[in-house]
């Protein structure tokens, strides 16, 4: 029989259960028993939707409070002795790693947080000393929850990060130079001795995630597979399922021979179903392949038929009992319920399948392949019925769109003429002084403006009251401006809501969900708008707001827009065509916007494309360079279609572009503006290296906290950056947007800004 599995739920809850009792614990407004109470019971309500849904691999474990890496890091006792030698309760000294602690005397900031592989989740990064050691927590929390969801009438499939991904997700601690997959002679022993207290537990299966596998692996990190696992299988040990994801495995199968003794491996067959045949063609004779069909990290509907497909040339290679029909990856990366989803809809609706739904998925698709498809007729019917209604609905169809992609010329792609002739003319037109000062687009989003806002969209202000209220807003940063003596203006982005959300309201092609939350990071939950269709835009998005501002102002305004590869990856895509096309068509429709806010008088218009590096393929190659191409392509054709004395920007929220730089280089921005200020100014040599010839704003403070930066420490700042930039180069801005900012700290620090660059001014 094939078995149906789920490698891992979301732990928010229905709604966002878990965010609201953290951050109440946080407040203290909840007590650490309520706190706790709360956690199980949502555990305990999720593997309850998973086994009422008919899943036969349900796993446990997968809850954190916070973040899985972090969970392990308190499992092994890898907590760095900042955090260990303040006497906190374990779950206070939890948070303190995830998110730092100031109280009763106490002030340690958190570990670092990155992305978790190119997904939108951010993980805690293990971070390791020279004299590292690991022990065994007291009442190991994969056994405790095991326990708790066995006395609950649920064997589950306890989930954990394999020795080798935690390792090479880890980093050494400052001060510190060990390499961290050193440590894993150290590390080993206490997976043995968890795992052994897990089959003492009664669990027979272990999920052990070794995600790194899908990326280009350094050899150290390769040759670790085999010394681990070894010492992983034996007979008071459970058998193993290695579980990989967001990518394939096949450059990586000279690792193969260290897992032949595992039980199984899983592989995700949704991002590269082309790896099957291959994989299949590695497993050891009794190997379980788990067939990862449907997918965890986006809101569609799977296409059953196709799934069975794969799952029976699995069967027909090894048999029904040694194939799994499992989600692709962790749930994690979808939202809870599409039951909670009142305003969708009807027909967009049925097209859509969050965690809940795709625990049935699996589901499905293991009986159909164990009983054959008459087994589950009325669901393959309806499946199949809802993906044809998607595929010809006028929603995800629109023949002008495609018509005007299939006219996209090259030319469409550049500008009028090369830079050096764009400035002369900008120069000419704009006027600016050398040094010129502006903002990234954001200025405080006070309470106030959020106050209208939401009567506004409770309907209980006119458009009319809440334009005077916008209008008057940037009246307000036009006046402030004046005063601080910028260069280039911005109008503020007070009607702004969210930077994707924002355009996706104004384009067609867009649905939203009201309570289609996702995890991002600890209790901060985002909500991506969904890209159903044909991209298009029925009317300009932001030119009324600039031209209101422009009209109003002495100095040049800068027009401000999200970039198409942000608005694709900060939302759900298709995936019924390839994202190259709906970046295509996102950039067509910001085309026509840049075109008409030009047309309006606005001579400065900024691109924001923070996004783009998180796009990046996770290997290097081919694949990478392809993504870089369409990304390049399609940030060019929605900015190319300018006079020469239109000055684009674009924007970055960092300044590693060692990897990519050929790409950032290939935009031919006028202007970019990056993060710097918490970065070495070194990184700029990558700018005089490459010989970039056109103009960078590095950014000179940090907006991420409340610090005002003194004139002399910006005047620093500007001095290093001049022995890498030259003086006509360089553009003087924060690192990014000042919307989480006070007006107080705001006004002090621009202040200081500016004068900085008065101070170069005179002297160049
Ligand atoms: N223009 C945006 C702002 O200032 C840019 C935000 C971002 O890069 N994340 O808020
Ligand atoms: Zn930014």
């Amino acid at each position: 029989m094939v078995q149906s599995s789920v490698l891992g739920f979301p732990r928010m809850g229905g709604n966002r259960e878990l965010k609201k009792a953290n951050e109440a614990y946080w407040a203290d407004k909840l007590s650490r028993a309520d706190l706790l109470a709360e956690n199980k019971r949502l555990r305990l309500a999720h593997w309850k939707v998973q086994k009422d849904a008919g899943v036969d691999i349900i796993p446990s474990n997968d809850f954190a409070s916070y973040d899985h890496v972090l969970d392990h890091i308190q499992l092994f006792n890898a907590i760095p002795e900042r955090y260990s030698s303040q006497g906190l309760e374990p779950i206070d000294e939890y948070f303190a790693m995830g998110r730092g602690h100031q109280k009763n005397g106490i002030d340690v900031p958190s570990l670092e947080m990155v992305k978790w592989f190119d997904s939108n989740y951010h993980y805690v990064k293990p971070t390791l000393q020279d004299n590292q050691t690991f022990k065994l927590a007291a009442d190991p929390k994969p056994v405790r929850e095991f326990l708790e969801a066995k006395e609950a009438g649920i064997i589950t499939r306890p989930v954990l990060l394999g020795p080798v991904s935690f390792l090479h997700l880890g980093k050494a601690d400052r001060g510190s130079t060990v390499d961290p997959i050193s440590l894993l002679d150290k590390l080993v022993p206490v997976y043995v001795e968890l795992l052994e207290k897990l089959k003492a537990a009664g669990a027979e299966t272990v999920q052990i995630d070794e995600p790194v596998l899908v990326q280009d692996l350094p050899a150290k990190a390769k040759a670790a597979f085999k010394p681990a696992y070894e010492k992983l299988v034996g007979d008071k040990l459970p058998k193993l399922v290695l579980a990989t994801y967001f990518g394939d495995i096949v450059h990586n199968f000279d690792v193969f021979p260290a897992l032949q003794s595992l039980h199984g491996i899983h592989i995700d067959l949704v991002r590269n179903p082309e790896q099957l045949e291959a994989v299949l063609g590695q497993l050891g004779p009794k190997q379980v392949l788990s067939a990862g069909v449907v997918d965890g990290r986006n809101i569609w509907k799977t296409n059953f038929k196709r799934a069975i497909e794969i799952v029976e040339t699995a069967i027909q290679k090894l048999g029904q009992d040694r194939v799994i029909v499992a989600t692709s990856s962790s749930l994690l990366h979808t939202p809870h319920s599409l039951d909670s989803e009142k305003k969708l809809p009807a027909e967009v609706k049925d097209w859509f399948s969050f965690a809940v739904q795709k625990t049935s998925e699996v589901v499905v698709i293991a009986k159909a392949a164990t009983d054959g498809a008459a087994a589950v007729r009325e669901a393959l019917e309806a499946n199949a019925k809802s993906w044809q209604a998607r595929s010809s609905s006028e929603r995800t169809n629109n023949p002008h769109v495609k018509d005007r992609q299939s006219k996209v010329t090259a030319a469409q792609h550049e500008r009028q003429s090369a830079f050096p002739e764009r400035y002369a003319q900008q120069k000419n037109h704009l006027k600016l002084p050398l040094f010129p000062t502006t903002t990234i687009g954001s200025f405080p989003q006070t309470k106030e403006i959020r106050i209208q806002r939401n009567k506004f969209t409770k309907g209980e202000i006119t458009a009319e009251q809440y334009e005077k209220f916008i209008e008057k807003e940037i009246q307000d940063v036009i006046k402030i401006q004046d005063e601080l003596k910028l260069d280039v203006y911005v109008h503020g982005e007070p009607e702004r809501n969210d930077m994707v959300q924002y355009f996706g309201e104004r384009l067609d092609g867009y649905v939203f969900t009201t309570n289609g939350w996702v995890q991002s990071y600890g209790s901060r939950c985002v909500r991506p708008p969904i890209i159903v269709g044909d991209i298009s835009r029925p009317a300009p998005m932001t030119v009324k707001e600039s031209k209101y501002a422009a009209s109003i102002s002495s100095k040049p305004m800068k027009g401000m827009l999200t970039g198409p590869i942000t608005c694709l990856r900060w939302s759900f895509p298709r995936d019924d065509v390839h994202q190259s096309v709906q970046a295509q068509q996102l950039a067509l429709a910001l085309r026509d916007e840049v075109v008409d806010l030009e047309a309006a008088g606005i001579y400065v218009i900024q691109v924001d494309e923070p996004a783009l590096r998180e796009g990046l393929p996770l290997r290097a190659g081919t694949e990478r360079e392809k993504y870089l191409t369409w990304a390049v392509d399609s940030f060019k054709l929605s900015t190319a279609g300018v006079k020469d004395s239109t000055q684009i920007h674009s924007h970055f929220c960092y300044s590693e572009f060692q990897d990519f730089f050929h790409a950032i280089a290939a935009l031919d921005a006028d202007v970019l503006s990056i993060e710097n200020s918490k970065s070495d100014a070194k990184l700029l040599k990558v700018f005089v290296d490459k010989a970039y010839p056109r103009h960078i704003g590095p950014g000179v403070y940090d907006i991420h906290s409340p610090r005002i930066p003194s004139e002399q420490e910006i005047k620093d700042r500007l001095a290093e950056m001049l022995e890498y930039l030259k003086p006509d180069q360089l553009w003087v801005n924060p690192d990014c947007g000042l919307k989480t900012r006070q007006w107080t700290e705001t006004k002090a620090a621009l202040t200081n800004m500016v004068n900085a660059a008065i101070f170069y001014r005179e002297k160049y």
